[in-house]
């Protein structure tokens, strides 16, 4: 029980997980252990509509309080948004990241740019 922002008791549930998550990069195509955080906390209300009602004016997270709520339903929606839309190594080390390998470099360098020939299409507009 603690106040809520309208200075009335209200129920809370602080929630903190941790979890590590194998994604692949979507730089270097190579695994990635993605560790998520979550560590939030909701307010109870008594009812959807209160939910609905106090959402809007609300920062704080609003949760309906009832006898059957599932707390591990709720810890993995939290943890699937904690998940990046594109998961990426800081660095990419592995073999095929583009930038940081000499040798990927190498066989960049053979090829020509796709749009080199390009410039010699270039208009000139006066
Ligand atoms: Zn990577």
């Amino acid at each position: 029980m603690q106040p809520a922002s309208a200075g009335t008791e209200s129920v809370w549930l602080h929630v903190s997980a941790t979890a590590s998550v194998p994604l692949i990069c979507q730089r270097c195509l190579g695994k990635v252990d993605l560790a998520l955080n979550i560590d939030q906390d909701f307010r109870f209300v008594a009812d959807e509509a209160t939910a609905l009602a106090e959402d809007d004016e609300s920062d704080e997270d609003l949760l309906v309080l009832s006898r059957d709520f599932d707390v591990l339903a709720l810890i993995e929606d939290e943890l699937l948004m904690a998940m990046p839309i594109v998961p990426m190594h800081e660095t990419c080390e592995s073999e095929h990241a583009p930038t940081s390998d000499a040798s990927a470099a190498d066989v960049l360098e053979e090829k020509p740019h796709p749009f080199a020939a390009l410039r010699g299409l270039k208009i000139r507009k006066n």
